[in-house]
């Protein structure tokens, strides 16, 4: 899973993620004291990994978890195995998954992590010694009811149950340590394709608010990975008309709409949507400001910025990627009137297929796929709706407003866990 995405510059992730922080902190009217207690993490980890090569020499790796927030349940985040991975990136991602959990109302803190290497310089069986090293230097500060690990950037099913593995050689069996497992290993239905149709489910709330209808929608996408492709296939048999794709080595567009299902296809065996032959070829960047009603940037963080925000043509941008709009971009947006759905809502369809996973490994019972959509459609509906009303009230973007939601239960949890009681957050 995202493998081949180039990440932004992670500061800039650092530094954006405490701006939309603080200025929903600032509507809450919260406290000094109390924004340093909600924004700082609860626990830094960096630990030294050492392993054998396979052509025994020594091999020496920091990982890192960063445990942002626990008010609301067991903190929970992916691992990601990437060169960029450091504290600063590790704990903007742990602060947005605190924030994104609580937007969905699921029963989690945030948390994020990884290891500083790269993987495509490591084979199989170095990754697994890695990753198993990895969890004797975490094993007390990780579990089913402290912190749950999932995929994230170039780590998969199978790094997943390597983790549990060996999490389960000192604890006894424990599938819940972790989620994004493969099928046969205690993984769930629907996992997969859980963030597109996340997406999709937003996007039917937000077309519904608009009076605006599936059929003939014109859908531009950025990115037509895991989210992407799934996100276009859903929204496709819908009745939308997916008008073009760009990725990482080039665009097609089709104004009649692309044949997802054969594009899919095309990209399994390509490995990328460049060359395909039902539609034309067009620059890849192009699709930010194609012509379309529906944007959905699903591959890159911050590729709309000042530079490009004004020749959007989309009514709405639905986030499926983390951070894909600059501060700067999304103001522009909002005085021209785009709606945008924000990655803290959009997004949170993988989360909250992933507490579906570990509620079935704790009940140790399976649900079916029927199942998991269904209760995957009423967390994103009820989510939409908390996010919309919020939104109205407060006169304010559905960015701003999902920051407060999520804040604001965040803050409500932390507070009547201590002594402190606060009414300012009973809406929440
Ligand atoms: P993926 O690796 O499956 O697909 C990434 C896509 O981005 C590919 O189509 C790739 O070609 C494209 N891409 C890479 N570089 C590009 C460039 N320079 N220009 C245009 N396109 C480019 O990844 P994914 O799992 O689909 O994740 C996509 C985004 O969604 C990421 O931002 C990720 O953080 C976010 N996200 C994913 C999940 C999930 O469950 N997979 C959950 C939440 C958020």
């Amino acid at each position: 899973m995202y493998n081949a995405i180039v990440f932004k510059n992670l500061k800039i992730m650092l530094e954006e993620s405490q701006y939309y922080f603080n200025k929903a902190a600032k509507i809450l009217d919260i406290a000094t004291n109390a924004k340093k207690l909600l924004i700082t993490p609860k626990r830094v980890v960096k630990v030294e990994i050492v392993t054998i090569s396979s052509s025994g020499e020594l091999l020496n790796h920091l990982g890192f978890r960063v445990q942002h927030d626990n008010s609301r349940g067991p903190m929970k985040g992916g691992l990601r195995y990437h060169p960029s991975v450091d504290e600063d990136e590790a704990t903007a991602l742990a602060s947005l998954m605190t924030w994104k959990t609580a937007v969905v109302n699921v029963p989690y803190g945030g948390a994020k992590g990884g290891i500083n290497c790269d993987p495509q310089a490591l084979d199989q069986k170095e990754l697994h010694d890695i990753t198993k090293a990895f969890v004797t230097e975490i094993k007390e500060i990780i579990g089913p009811n402290l912190d749950i690990p999932a995929p994230d950037v170039n780590t998969n099913a199978n790094t997943m149950a390597w983790i549990m593995d060996e999490y389960s050689k000192y604890y006894g069996f424990s599938p819940g340590v972790v989620t994004g497992k493969p099928l046969h290993l205690f993984g769930s239905e629907g996992r997969e394709e859980a963030t597109g149709r996340g997406v999709m489910y937003v996007l039917g709330m937000a077309l519904e608010e608009k009076k605006m209808n599936w059929k003939g929608l014109k859908v531009a996408l950025q990115g037509f990975g895991n989210v992407g492709s799934f996100a276009a296939k859903l929204m496709s048999a819908k009745g939308a008309k997916i008008v073009a794709v760009g990725d990482h080595a080039g665009g097609v567009e089709n104004t009649a709409g692309l044949d997802v299902e054969k594009l899919m296809k095309w990209v399994k065996k390509n490995k990328s949507v460049h060359g395909f032959p039902g539609g034309n070829a067009m620059e890849s960047s192009h699709v930010l400001t194609w012509d379309c009603d529906v944007l959905i940037p699903a591959a890159l963080g911050d590729v709309i910025t000042k530079e490009n925000a004004n020749d959007v043509r989309a009514k709405i941008i639905v986030e499926a990627a983390n951070g894909p709009t600059s501060p700067e971009a999304d103001e522009i947006l909002h005085k021209k009137g785009v709606l945008i759905i924000p990655d803290i809502l959009s997004n949170a369809g993988g989360v909250t297929v992933s507490y579906f996973e570990w509620a079935q490994n704790i009940q140790q019972y399976r649900w079916e796929l029927e199942k998991i959509n269904k209760e995957l459609h009423k967390t994103m509906v009820r989510a939409y709706g908390a996010v919309s009303d919020i939104a109205k009230s407060r006169k304010t973007d559905m960015r701003t407003a999902a920051f407060i939601l999520g804040i604001g239960r965040v803050a409500k949890a932390t507070l009547s866990r201590s002594h402190f009681v606060n009414t300012k957050f009973d809406e929440f």
